[in-house]
């Protein structure tokens, strides 16, 4: 087991004349022991900045430390981590027992009844103990997966990489999928990074979330604190599903006329944002009601253009009354309310919910 220390690591791909900057002048500190999630849209630099830890990519500046470790120089194997793609990467012509084992064989040794203790054990954790004799393209692919992890447990070490490990899983089973890394994270105990883009798997796993977008560092948090504290308009629209509405204009004499509505904002936290004329205002769309609630402080009357049933629940997409503005924003409403599309109805804001930002 070890930390992981990140110190002004850049990476740039290409030549001079022609680079693209990967991870930006990127420094993170990982615990020991923690789960840290690395999460951003496609192309933002997630799988080039765990690569570089990894040792599979170089960086072009900087320092990476495992433990107390300078391991810039390193290659992977060196690096005593195991990896877990989304592709799998099983041998196919070995068995399930020979591609857990195969890394260990390699790396140590432990004597040939050992190591079959060792696997044994870490298939029967991952609830594959039957298919030792099984070939890789006689399993699902949620059981390759299994494979996959059990192969990375059996050999014990400091770290555990995962790029996307769910990405070709079915709905249903990356569910079950993440609740078991989640689970064997908390057993096992073993630093781990875990690339997704996903922004459900990443509120769902880990401890910290790093949100990386263009290969630069939006903010490192707790899941809870990226969802409510989000430290620009980036990661507020990045993270919670449906995305944050937002509303953006000129802030004048303390009231921000943005898209059709005014918000008297006098009194209101600005500090979040610099630009105190150009503001963004921020609201999650299960802070909006569509009927009584107590302390309302913002009231609009709006046009419901279209409504998602989803059970429970339904999405109420929305247009402010007025004529010159376009915009449309989602509300969270209660799926048994009967909201018919066309109508005119009030929607109303707390202040205490709304988020400030400087625009993007
Ligand atoms: P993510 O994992 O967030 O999808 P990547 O780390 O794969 O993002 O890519 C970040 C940026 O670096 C992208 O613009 C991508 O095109 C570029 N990139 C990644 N790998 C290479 C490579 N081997 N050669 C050139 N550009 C690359």
């Amino acid at each position: 087991m070890a930390s992981i220390t990140i110190d002004d690591v850049t990476k740039r791909f290409g030549d001079s004349g022609n680079s693209v900057v990967a991870v930006d002048d990127i420094s993170l500190e990982i615990k020991d022991g923690e789960f840290v999630v690395f999460v951003g849209p496609s192309g933002s630099g997630k799988s080039t900045l765990m690569r570089t830890v990894a040792g599979l990519e170089t960086q072009s500046e900087g320092d990476i430390y495992i433990g107390d470790a300078l391991v810039n120089q390193f290659g992977p194997r060196a690096r005593d981590i195991a990896m877990v793609f989304q592709n799998y990467a099983l041998y196919p012509n070995m068995t399930v027992q020979e591609n857990m084992s195969f890394g260990l064989k390699m790396s140590t040794d432990l004597s040939k009844e050992e190591i079959e203790e060792q696997v044994t054990s870490a298939a029967e954790m991952m609830g594959i103990g039957n298919l030792l004799d099984n070939k890789p393209g006689e399993l699902s692919g949620g059981q390759q997966q299994r494979v996959a992890l059990g192969r990375a447990i059996v050999r014990d070490p400091n770290v555990f990489l995962m790029d996307e490990p769910l990405s070709n899983l079915d709905a249903k089973l990356r569910t079950t999928m993440r609740t078991e890394i989640n689970r064997l994270q908390n057993d096992l105990d073993v630093t781990t990074l875990y690339v997704t883009h996903d922004q459900t798997e990443a509120m769902t796993m880990g401890d910290r979330l790093v949100v990386l977008n263009y290969g630069e560092l939006q903010q490192v948090g707790t899941p809870l604190e990226c969802f409510y504290r989000p430290a620009n308009q980036f990661v507020a629209g990045f993270i919670g599903s449906p995305s944050m509405n937002f509303f953006e204009g000129h802030l004048e004499g303390g009231t921000l006329q943005a898209d059709g509505f005014d918000f008297d904002l006098t009194g209101q936290m600005q500090s979040s944002v610099e630009n105190q004329n150009e503001i963004v205002l921020g609201i999650r769309p299960e802070d909006i009601t569509l009927h009584e609630r107590a302390n309302v402080n913002y009231e609009f009357e709006a046009v419901v253009d279209v409504v998602e049933p989803m059970g429970s629940i339904s999405y109420v997409y929305l247009r402010p009354r007025t004529q010159e503005s376009d915009k449309t924003f989602v509300v969270e409403a209660d799926g048994k309310q009967p909201i018919t599309e066309g109508e005119h109805i009030n929607v109303k804001i707390p202040k205490e919910d709304v988020h400030l930002f400087d625009a993007i």
